[in-house]
Parts: structure tokens; C-alpha cells; sequence
């Protein structure tokens, strides 16, 4: 199955719902950074979230960055997406290994923290950035999305996000569903933490093989005017590059820099993907004089 975004809106447009299906993008987002299962699971929610958040707040080419911090082993969730499906994310601490809930299910609550915050830092062209936080709920990040919309959006939300793995760690099933009342819908409020507990485990339906569009249909589909729109796809991709790395080390300064060319080289690694540019003795140095002459 591949990774897919859909949109479908109810009730004559007063409902609306998006869901993404990405166990490549998660399984993707695994590799690239050696997660360890807890840490699999609450990188993969929060990716899925930020797409989710990115369709629903922002237009191209304007991006959205979903921070969770919060006091546990994890340290710090970061995320960024465009509103075009692509996606990039990091856990501060990637080896964090926690015994299973009660359920069975992995911790990922304990693993965010439960004390802290979520916050929503959106760069748009037309009003600049813009930046918004509340307190986390439970960590878990699902619940943690709707009450940031909920409270700072104001728009009624509800989400559910999972990542389902195999017992070697791969991801076998990810995705989530986000649903909201718009303007005239209010009587539905109510029901959505319903719909939401009635679809089930997210991650399970995704891992038997259901599509973005499948999720909307078992969400939202028994409401009238049931409205889809065409599919797109979610992907893992960063944004860095040599040159922009390169411009943020001539930001450190020609004093840094002299230091640095006295090491003989330097080397920079993005959060984000892992890459890492390397610069030598000659580079520095005219990043050095290019330093000297910004002041
Ligand atoms: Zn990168």
C-alpha cells in the first residue's frame, strides 16, 4: 500500500476530516534515525500530526513546525511540514527503551512526558510567523494535537494517531485520522471523540491494508453529502543543504571561524536526516572573510 493523504468534508461542508496513511514515511523515518520501538512510535505520531496539522492550517509554500516538550526520556519531539505532504522530524534521544503498558501497548505518553508543552510555529508569507502553545494532555500526541486545536485554534478537533511494529521494530502499520467542526457545525461537536473511539486503532486498519480515503469513508461516511477529495501523498524529505549549512556557519562569526580554521575543519550534521557537510581549511577561511565583512 502506498502512503496517501485524503480530505473529505460532511454534513454539507460543516464537518470535515483528513487522514494520511504512512508506514513508508515512518518506516523511512526509522532507518534513517536508528529509533528504538517507544521512540519509533512517537516520532511516526508525531510526523503523521504534522501533516495532518499542515493540511489543515497552512497553503503552499508556507511551513509549520510541531514541537512536543515534554519531561520525559525523550527529551523533545520536533517536527516540520508543508502543506504539500512533505516531512521531516527528529526525537532528541532516539535510544529510549520503556517496559510496555499494561495493554500491551508502547509507552509512548511516558516516553513524550506528561508535563510540558505542545506548541505550533507557522512562517507565512502574507503575516509572518506566528507561534502558539498549551499544555500537553498525556504525551501521547494524538490527544495532545486536538486540545492544541481545540484551545488555540479554536476549532473543535479530535485526532487519533498510531504506529503500529513488528516484533523486529519495523513499522507494519502508521497513520492517523484528524477530524474538526467548521463554522455552522457546532451540534456535531460532540461526537467526534466518538467517531474517532469508533474507527479503532488507526495503525491496525492501515496495517490490514486501508487506504486515506477508507479511513474518511469509515469516519465520516455515514453523514450526509459525504464529499472526498483526490488522494496526494505524505513524504520524508529535508530541507537542508551544503549551502544552507555553510550560511549558518558564517552566522558564527569571524572569531569562530578563525578558531575553526585553526582545527583545519568543520563539520555539520542536520537534526533532521543525519547529513552531514564537512567544510576544510581553505572554505573556512573564506567563510571567515565573508564573516568579517557582514559586521
Ligand atoms: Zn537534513
Amino acid at each position: 500500500m502506498k502512503d496517501e493523504i485524503s480530505r473529505a468534508t460532511s454534513a454539507a461542508g460543516r464537518v470535515r476530516a483528513i487522514a494520511v496513511t504512512g508506514t513508508h514515511l515512518v518506516e523511512n523515518a526509522r532507518r534513517r534515525h536508528g529509533t528504538y520501538p517507544v521512540a519509533t512510535a512517537a516520532l511516526g505520531r508525531a510526523l503523521v500530526g504534522a501533516v495532518l496539522l499542515a493540511q489543515a492550517l497552512i497553503k503552499a509554500p508556507d511551513r509549520l513546525t510541531l514541537r512536543l516538550l515534554g519531561d520525559g526520556p525523550i527529551g523533545a519531539v520536533i517536527t516540520d511540514a508543508d502543506a504539500l505532504g512533505n516531512v521531516r522530524g527528529y526525537v532528541l534521544e532516539p535510544h529510549v527503551a520503556l517496559p510496555l503498558k499494561a495493554n500491551g501497548k508502547l509507552d509512548v505518553g511516558r516516553a513524550v512526558g506528561r508535563e510540558g508543552s505542545i506548541s505550533v510555529a507557522r512562517t507565512t508569507q502574507d503575516a509572518g510567523p506566528y507561534s502558539s502553545a498549551v499544555r500537553l494532555v498525556s504525551g501521547e500526541i494524538g490527544e495532545d494535537i486536538a486540545s492544541y486545536l481545540t484551545q488555540s485554534e479554536q476549532i473543535p478537533s479530535a485526532v487519533s494517531l498510531g504506529v503500529l511494529l513488528r516484533s523486529t521494530g519495523s513499522v507494519e502499520g502508521a497513520g492517523g485520522v484528524l477530524l474538526q467542526v467548521l463554522p455552522g457545525g457546532e451540534e456535531y461537536a460532540l461526537t467526534l471523540e466518538g467517531r474517532v473511539r469508533e474507527l479503532g486503532p488507526v495503525s491496525e486498519l492501515v496495517a490490514r491494508g486501508a487506504g486515506a480515503s477508507d479511513l474518511l469513508r469509515a469516519i465520516l461516511g455515514d453523514l450526509p453529502d459525504f464529499q472526498a477529495a483526490p488522494t496526494s501523498a505524505p513524504y520524508l524529505r529535508c530541507t537542508c543543504s551544503r549551502a544552507r549549512a555553510r550560511h549558518s556557519l558564517v552566522l558564527l562569526g569571524p572569531n569562530t571561524l578563525a578558531e575553526l580554521v585553526q582545527d583545519g575543519e568543520a563539520e555539520l550534521s542536520c537534526h533532521f536526516c543525519g547529513r552531514t557537510y564537512r567544510y576544510g581549511p581553505e572554505e573556512l577561511e573564506r567563510m571567515r572573510k565573508e564573516s568579517s565583512q557582514l559586521i
